[in-house]
C-alpha cells in the first residue's frame, strides 16, 4: 500500500509506469509528473482501464526545487522516483530532503550546462585528482550521504540496467560465487536493428555525450583513460551472435571500485555498429555534439539539443526494432582457494517488450529495474539509510523481482573471457 511520485514520462519512465501498474498491491497510487503534462495524461488514460493502481498526473519543472517541494507536499508520496534526466538529480534530492521522502533514480548527476564556471572548476579539479574526465560522477550525490542518513532517509542511485542490475550481478557474484573477485567485465550488447542509419536508443543528448567521451577503466587502484572508442573487442553473445564492442567509461565502475575494493580491474564494453560510429564521428567533427550554445539567426541554440530535435524520438523505435539485447557481467576470481570464472546476464527481445509495454528493449531493460528498485524500498527489503548504489544492498530479492517481472537472469560457469 504505497503512494509514489514518478517524475519524468519519457521512454524509460513509460516502461517503469507500466510495470508499477502491474503490481497494484504495492503501487496503490502513483502520480506521473513531468515538464509536459500532456504526455502524462496520455499514458494515464491508456493505463487506467488496465490497472487498479490509482493514477493522477501533474505538471512540474524539476529544475526548480520549489516546484518539486510544492508537488511533494501536496501529493504526500512514500517515495519519489526520478526518471527524468540526470540534470534534475540534485534538485529532486534537495526536495526529497526538504520533505522527508525517500528518493531513487536511474543515472548519476551531470550538469546540463558544462560551461558553467562554478561547476567547471570543481570538474577540472576532479579530473586531475581522480584521473577520468567524464562529465558525470558520483561525487555530487555522495555528498548528500550524511544529510540523508541524518534525516533517516534512503536515496537509491542508478536503478536501471547499467548502472543498476549490473551492480546487483556484482553483489550476487560476491555473495554466492566468489570469496574474492579479481576482474569484472560488464558487457552491454544491443543486437537490435531499427532500420534507421542513425538513431539513439535513449535520450540522444545523454547517450551521445556518454559515447563520445574518452573511455576509461579501473586497474590496480586507479583510472586508466583512453581516447574514445580506441579499445575494440569482439564477443560472441548468447542469442545475439558475434558483435564488435568498445571500451567506454561508465558510471558504475566508480562505485564498484569503491565497494568491491579487491577487484584489480573493472571494464565496461558496449557494442556499436559501423554505421552508428561513422555518423557519430561525423556529427562530432562538425560540432553537432557540442553543449556550448551558438548564436544562429539571432537565436541561441545548443547544437546537441538541435540534433535531438532532428533524430527519431527513441520512444518511436519500439515498433521498428527487431532483435535482442544481452547485458551482463563476466567475473574472474577465487572460491575456496581455486580460480574460477562466472558470467551472469539477461537476454531481452525488443519485439516481446514492444508487445508487452509498447517500448523497445533499451527502455524496457531500464524501466523494469527502476520499478524493482522502488519495490525493494517500498516493501522494506532495502532499508539502509543514506545515499547508496545498488551493489550495496542484498541482491537476492532484487534479482528475484527482475526474474519475475521480465528480466530473468542466465548464467555460465565457463564463459569465454575478454582479453
Ligand atoms: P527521455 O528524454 O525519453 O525522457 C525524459 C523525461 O524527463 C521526459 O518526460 C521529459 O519531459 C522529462 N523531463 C526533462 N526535463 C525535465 C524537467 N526539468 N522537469 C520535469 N521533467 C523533465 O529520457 P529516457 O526515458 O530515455 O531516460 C530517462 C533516464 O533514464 C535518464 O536519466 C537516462 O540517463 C536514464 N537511463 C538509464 C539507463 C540505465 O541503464 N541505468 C539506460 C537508459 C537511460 P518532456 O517530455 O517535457 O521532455
Amino acid at each position: 500500500m504505497s503512494k509514489v511520485l514518478i517524475i519524468g514520462c519519457g521512454g524509460v519512465a513509460s516502461v517503469a509506469i507500466h510495470k508499477c501498474c502491474q503490481v497494484p498491491e504495492v503501487f496503490t497510487e502513483i502520480c506521473i509528473a513531468s515538464r509536459t503534462k500532456a504526455k502524462c495524461d496520455k499514458l494515464a488514460a491508456e493505463l487506467a482501464p488496465k490497472t487498479t493502481t490509482k493514477i493522477t498526473t501533474a505538471q512540474v519543472d524539476a529544475d526548480h526545487v520549489d516546484e518539486v517541494i510544492a508537488l511533494i507536499k501536496s501529493y504526500q508520496p512514500d517515495l519519489v522516483m526520478n526518471i527524468a534526466l540526470p540534470y534534475q538529480d540534485l534538485t529532486i534530492m534537495d526536495a526529497c530532503l526538504a520533505c522527508g521522502v525517500n528518493y531513487m533514480d536511474t543515472a548519476n548527476y551531470e550538469p546540463e550546462n558544462t560551461d558553467d564556471p562554478q561547476w567547471r572548476a570543481i570538474y577540472e579539479k576532479r579530473c586531475k585528482e581522480a584521473g577520468f574526465s567524464a562529465y558525470f560522477d558520483y561525487s555530487w550525490q555522495w555528498a548528500y550521504a550524511k544529510k540523508f542518513e541524518e534525516a533517516g532517509l534512503t536515496a537509491l542511485l542508478g536503478s536501471g540496467f547499467d548502472p543498476g542490475v549490473t551492480q546487483a550481478y556484482c553483489a550476487y557474484a560476491k555473495k554466492h560465487e566468489f570469496d574474492t573477485i579479481d576482474t569484472i567485465d560488464i558487457l552491454d550488447c544491443n543486437g537490435g536493428d531499427h532500420g534507421y542509419a542513425f538513431a539513439t536508443n535513449f535520450n540522444p543528448e545523454i547517450n551521445l555525450r556518454e559515447v563520445s567521451a574518452p573511455g576509461s577503466y579501473w586497474e590496480n587502484g586507479h583510472w586508466v583513460e583512453i581516447p574514445a572508442m580506441s579499445i575494440k573487442r569482439e564477443y560472441n553473445f548468447d542469442q545475439v551472435g558475434q558483435k564488435d564492442m568498445y571500451l567506454l567509461h561508465h558510471e558504475e565502475i566508480e562505485s564498484l571500485a569503491k565497494n568491491i575494493p579487491e577487484a584489480k580491474r573493472i571494464r565496461f564494453f558496449m557494442t556499436f555498429g559501423q554505421s552508428y560510429l561513422d555518423h557519430m564521428r561525423c556529427l562530432e567533427d562538425v560540432g553537432m555534439l557540442s553543449t556550448t550554445p551558438v548564436n544562429f539567426n539571432g537565436q541561441e541554440i545548443v547544437p546537441i539539443q538541435f540534433l535531438k530535435a532532428l533524430l527519431p524520438d527513441p520512444a518511436s523505435l519500439g515498433p521498428r526494432t527487431k532483435g535482442k539485447t544481452n547485458i551482463g557481467c563476466i567475473f574472474t576470481g577465487k572460491k575456496d582457494g581455486k580460480e574460477k570464472t562466472y558470467y551472469i546476464y539477461n537476454v531481452c527481445d525488443h519485439q516481446e517488450c514492444y508487445k508487452e509495454v509498447g517500448s523497445q528493449a533499451i527502455s524496457y531493460t531500464t524501466g523494469v529495474p527502476a520499478m524493482c528498485g522502488a519495490l525493494m524500498l517500498l516493501t522494506g527489503k532495502w532499508t539502509t539509510k543514506g545515499v547508496h548504489t545498488v551493489e550495496e544492498f542484498d541482491p537476492d530479492p532484487y534479482l528475484d523481482a527482475l526474474d519475475k517481472y521480465g528480466l530473468p537472469r542466465s548464467e555460465s560457469h565457463a564463459p569465454a573471457l575478454v582479453d
